[in-house]
């Protein structure tokens, strides 16, 4: 017996912890810690211990399948890619290259998103490209890349040990980023960090508290600018960085005027008392680290939430600075590396974009083609839509679940039911699989070479340990072979590395990240040449678009309010044992048993009032749908709100949620609306 132990990146979330594979006779055995990785430094959480189990599943899908009189055939290689190729080039010919559309993935590796934009683009000539980071953090995008240049998380993962406070909003970090989580308790219990948490819900971090604000959801810009307006009235705000080092700080002072701790209070339910004491504990802690993810970015204000932090953080003078800055906690594994190298229906890889010609003139040069595509493409939801109206005749689906994780999934079946032609590439049969045309079987982290990218930039490897089941083949190979397939000869490589090479030299940001030099533990970006040692945070002395521009925000209501009838406020979000469509961890046993069905937080005065006992099932309804799910009676959740886990089919939480998205961001707003609770 000879066990083989092979250094790789965890699958779930975006931490990016290091972790030992063990094989034994082909067959992945375990998963242990890195002791020696940078950021995970021996530990790991539930999930990265048995993210070898899915892997030998026996649900896993081992051959390409096309669909014929209704169900699905086994299928060649050969004729599953012919028939993708003849397809789409027929749907380019008939109704022009817009009438496809592709979806990239945040949990393949960084050289198949880069693939995959490139045969979007180069191959089939269209922007129409887009993945799940539309339906997470692309408010963040936006948001950050306004303000400060630059739409990544500011600084690093280690400096959670050195901050002396943690600004907390719209984060359940310890179930998200549970290494992150364990950090920021450390901190507080081991050298007395304040911990402000903002949150509508109880979290498990609520008990480490210096301040907690419980704001009624979706009222964020109401009171970040207050909390703006304390700081000003006080004094407190860093009169000699705002001249220094920002733009636009009179029209900030003129809008949170009116902001008062009163008028707040009233908007958002939050104490005045508390709004004050927060904003004074943020104001004059240097070391001040604000920590955020989808609670505040999944609105259609999203990008307004974004926007507002990130004046709150400059106003006080605490961007470009260890253990400081803006920090977006990024939620799956890739999803920063998929945004990096261009799986966006606006920018090609390091955020180039589509519209500007110097861009574009780079991109044809270097993959020998003409005429790349200048328009803007459609994003997540509109590609979906666009298939259901029939104007997106051919859709190619990489590793995504849109039946789960999109919102209205009642309008998401209808789409897919339409769809003239759907290729979906995938390790298992997904809820969104089962409406495909034809089926690809890719490789699992476990088994192909590349790299991911965590969410405080570190681009670091992934590392092939087992092969993949029957015929299955990495996502890279099966993109280049559909590429050539439809006439492109610009899609050739022997191995990962030598796409790395190719991103390198046309993505600056990832300019000096060679698999030579990503060995062992990686490099975070910017990381412009094979000189540069990676940055570990951002703006230093200056920020990248020059000065930091404060772009002040007025508070705006959610889409859907609440009445009479639809009296509750409806949240969406994730709990620790299970991740994202469920697909890996419901074939995961310690994580299916620990949290086998699905549930809704009712606070107990609610449960009350409606007859509601614990346990019991109820019917949650708004006006998309209604499902039945077991009550679950906690003060977690305040009165007539409650919260329910996107994960389960059995009664999934995005058949009631709304698909209103953000202007800019066209983010959903997953975190408010309207539903009635009833008693069964
Ligand atoms: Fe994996 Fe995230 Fe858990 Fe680390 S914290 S082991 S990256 S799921």
């Amino acid at each position: 017996m000879s066990l083989k132990h092979v250094l790789t990146t965890c699958i779930y979330c975006g931490c990016g912890c290091g972790l030992y594979l063990t094989e034994n006779d082909g067959v992945l055995t375990g998963a242990y810690p890195s002791v020696k990785h940078p950021v995970s430094k021996g530990s790991l959480c539930v999930k990265g211990w048995n993210s070898h189990e899915f892997v030998n599943h026996m649900d896993r899908l081992t051959h390409p399948l096309i669909r014929e009189k209704g169900s699905f055939r086994k299928a060649t290689w050969e004729e599953a890619i012919a028939l993708i190729a003849k397809r789409f080039k027929g749907f380019m010919k008939e109704s022009g290259s817009d009438s496809l559309a592709f979806l990239s993935s945040a949990k393949t590796t960084n050289e198949e998103n880069f693939l995959m934009m490139k045969l979007a683009r180069a191959v089939f000539k269209t922007n129409n490209i887009d993945h799940c980071a539309r339906l997470c953090h692309a408010s963040t995008v936006a948001g950050l890349a306004a303000t400060f240049g630059s739409g990544a998380m500011t600084n690093s993962i280690n400096e959670f040990e050195e901050a002396d406070c943690f600004f907390i909003t719209g984060s359940d970090t310890t179930a998200q980023h549970p290494l992150i989580g364990s950090r920021i308790i450390n901190s507080v219990l081991n050298r007395s960090a304040k911990l402000i948490i903002a949150d509508p819900r109880k979290i498990e971090l609520s008990k480490y508290a210096t301040v907690n604000l419980r704001q009624k959801n979706g009222t964020d810009v109401a009171w970040i600018n207050g909390m703006m307006h304390v700081i000003i009235k006080e004094g407190l705000e860093d009169k000699e960085y705002i001249k220094e080092r920002t733009e636009g700080y009179e029209q900030l002072q003129e809008l949170v005027k009116k902001y008062t701790p009163e008028y707040v209070e009233a908007l958002t339910t939050i104490p005045k008392e508390d709004l004050i004491k927060a904003a004074r504990i943020y104001a004059t802690t240097k070391k001040a680290m604000i920590v955020y993810a989808m609670g505040i970015t999944q609105h259609t204000t999203g990008v307004d939430n974004v926007k507002s932090l990130a004046n709150l953080a400059m106003l006080t003078g605490h961007v470009g600075f260890p253990s400081a800055g803006v920090n977006p906690l990024r939620g799956q594994n890739n999803v920063q590396g998929a945004c990096d190298l261009g799986a966006l229906s606006n920018v090609y890889s390091g955020y180039q974009s589509v519209t500007d010609e110097n861009s574009r003139l780079k991109f044809e040069k270097a993959w020998n083609v003409n005429g790349l595509p200048g328009n803007v493409g459609l994003t997540v939801t509109e590609i979906i839509s666009a298939l259901g109206e029939g104007k997106v005749r051919g859709l190619y689906i990489m590793g995504e679940n849109p039946m789960i994780s999109d919102p209205d999934q009642n309008h998401v079946r209808k789409c897919l039911e339409k769809a003239e032609f759907l290729v979906v590439q995938d390790i298992f049969m997904t809820d969104t699989a089962v409406f495909a045309d034809v089926i690809l079987p890719g490789a699992s982290f476990a088994e192909k070479d590349g790299t991911f990218t965590n969410t405080e930039r570190r681009c670091e490897r992934v590392r092939k340990a087992v092969n993949p089941p029957g015929e299955a083949k990495a996502d890279w190979e099966i993109l280049c072979e559909v590429a050539r397939a439809g006439g492109y000869t610009g899609m050739s490589y022997k191995h990962p590395s030598e796409i790395m090479e190719e991103i390198r030299t046309l993505t600056p940001i990832y300019g000096g990240m060679s698999y030579e030099r990503l060995d062992p533990y990686g490099l975070q970006w910017p990381c412009p040449t094979l000189e540069h040692p990676g940055t570990p945070y951002l703006h230093k002395d200056k920020f990248s678009k020059g000065k930091g521009t404060f772009m002040p925000r007025p508070f705006l209501e959610p889409k859907e309010p609440t009445d009479e009838e639809f009296n509750f406020i409806l949240s969406t979000g994730r709990i620790y044992w299970h991740w994202h469509t469920r697909t890996l961890t419901e074939r995961t046993s310690t994580l299916e048993r620990e949290a086998p069905a699905p549930y809704v937080e009712i606070h107990p005065e609610d449960a009350a009032e409606l007859g509601i006992r614990n346990k019991e099932k109820v019917r949650v309804i708004s006006r998309r749908g209604q499902i039945e799910i077991q009550a679950l009676i906690t003060e977690k959740v305040v009165r007539k709100s409650c919260f329910i886990p996107f994960h389960y089919r059995e009664a999934a939480a995005n058949v009631l949620t709304i698909n209103a998205v953000d202007p800019i961001a066209k983010i959903p707003e997953y975190k408010v609306c309207a539903v009635k609770v009833e008693k069964i």
